[in-house]
């Protein structure tokens, strides 16, 4: 009978911090890679949006150092995420295309022949976690457990609908409206690893759950973890759930009434896992990046009532609008807080900066990372910026852009070249080819020395048209 009051005792003695409930301090952080899909630039609080409240993205956001040119690889998803997880411009190795969705194709995913960011910190005794939107091949060979990752919970697809049985997609494309039945990858099986699962009620909140469930789990654990958590959201379908609309009733628009909903869930599912990492411990031992895969797409297909701020352009294009994002990387303790960053960074830092900070060097027998370990910049003790350039190529060569320091030089199959001061014209509204020529010709010609170590797509996917579709394109369009 006594025991029982004994325990409470010894229990309400302990100090009120948990940490000493939590494991033994680890020596090396944990990693949490939190990424959106097509998020606007301007919509959530940290970046100045103000008709979505995000109070737990804001808070990560003052918990470490937002970059402001945050940029990504490539301005859709899937080679976007090729990138990131392998450290690497993705054009290096083929991955130049959303995968096509079937479940055949041995083509169709992150090459074989790559590492990722799981293999690399499984390698250095990392539990590696997915959840949510893998969307790097559909294969059994392409499967995240085959990809360095212990654990997945998720769906192999580009997208997925939120809402179980629900069968109908509303997009706005090439200026009209289309309604298209949901196709089978936004209807595949939510997996647990391997093994199918019910749909859960509402996909967004379900992958919080799943993380801050994971989060929790391996608090206790001796080994460090690894997780990527990736949702889809806000990407289409607009879809959402009934509460969480009520609370944006005041948007008379539906598709952005529905669209603040769904970055709302996101946050909300963010503020979940965030607040498993404070309750078990972790949160001063856990380096996060959030950022989103590409830029909002407001006016193409799989538009979904984004807004890009003062960015030009949108999801699917080289101009900032597509490829500069939200982006945070907070480690408290470690970097500064409520600090900005302006200095041009790219997902691909992502990893370098994680097996920095983890305490690893990179294999030496793996190709070299394009990415650079962000973290002496972000505390400050490195002046200079860490990238000399940053480039991107799309379509098989039909558009490229380089970032070297203010000026951002493009060129698409349709259009001259163009040159841009981004720090004084963010908007990309300025063209200075013609007062700066031999700026642009040194652009030019360090785009050209970029491509030459990059290869031809290993597949084509380009079913809406664009530059593919055109004569001549491809790599007649180098620079
Ligand atoms: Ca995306």
């Amino acid at each position: 009978m006594k025991r029982p009051f004994l325990l409470v005792v010894l229990f309400c003695l302990l100090p009120a911090s948990s940490s000493l409930l939590a494991a033994p301090a680890a020596a090396k952080p944990n990693i949490l890679l939190i990424v959106a899909d097509d998020l606007g630039y301007n919509d959530v609080g940290f970046q100045g949006g103000r008709d979505i409240p995000t109070p737990h993205l804001d808070k990560l956001a003052a918990s470490g150092v937002r970059c402001t040119s945050g940029y990504v690889s490539y301005p859709v998803c899937s080679p976007s995420r090729a990138g990131f997880i392998t450290g690497r411009y993705q054009q290096r190795f083929g991955h130049e295309f959303n995968p096509r969705w079937n479940l055949e194709s041995k083509i169709d995913g992150l090459p074989l022949s790559q590492s990722t960011m799981g293999d690399a910190l499984r390698g250095a005794g990392y539990t590696t976690g997915v959840i949510g939107k893998w969307h790097l091949g559909a294969h059994p060979q392409f499967h995240p457990n085959r990809r360095g990752f212990d654990e997945f919970y998720g769906f192999l697809g580009g997208g997925h609908r939120y809402l179980p049985g629900s069968h109908v997609d509303v997009e706005v494309g090439a200026g009209k409206k289309m309604e298209t039945h949901a196709d089978a990858e936004h209807a595949s099986p939510m997996l647990r690893n391997t093994v199918e699962e019910p749909e859960p009620p509402e996909l967004t909140t379900k992958l919080g759950e799943e993380a801050a469930a994971s989060v929790t789990r391996h608090a206790r654990d001796a080994k460090p973890w690894f997780l990527y958590l990736a949702f889809n959201a806000p990407h289409t379908p607009l879809q959402a759930r009934t509460d969480m609309l009520a609370k944006f009733a005041h948007i008379a628009d539906e598709r952005r009434r529905t669209y603040a909903a769904m970055v709302a869930t996101v946050d909300e599912a963010v503020g979940r896992v965030l607040g498993a990492l404070d309750a078990t411990g972790q949160r001063e031992r856990t380096l996060v990046f959030f950022f989103s895969d590409n830029g909002g797409p407001m006016t193409k297909r799989n538009a979904n009532a984004s807004h890009n701020g003062i960015l030009r352009g949108q999801k699917g294009d080289i101009f900032e609008g597509g490829i500069r994002v939200p982006f945070v990387v907070s480690w408290p303790g470690r970097l500064p807080a409520g600090r900005s960053y302006a200095e041009p960074v790219i997902a691909l830092d992502v990893l370098p900066t994680a097996l920095a900070a983890v305490g690893v060097k990179r294999d030496p027998k793996l190709p070299p990372l394009d990415g650079v370990n962000l973290l002496p910049f972000l505390t400050g003790e490195t002046k200079t910026p860490p990238h000399a350039r940053l480039f991107w190529r799309m379509d098989d060569g039909a558009a490229f852009a380089v970032r070297e320091g203010k000026w951002k030089w493009f060129r698409t199959y349709e259009n001259a070249p163009q040159l841009y001061d981004l720090v004084a014209d963010p908007s990309e509204k300025n063209d200075l080819v013609a007062k700066h020529p031999e700026v642009a010709a040194r652009l030019a010609a360090s785009v050209a020395e970029w491509n030459r170590g990059l290869v031809a797509p290993v597949w084509f996917n380009n079913p809406f048209g664009g530059f593919i579709n055109l004569p001549g394109p491809g790599k007649t369009a180098v620079p």
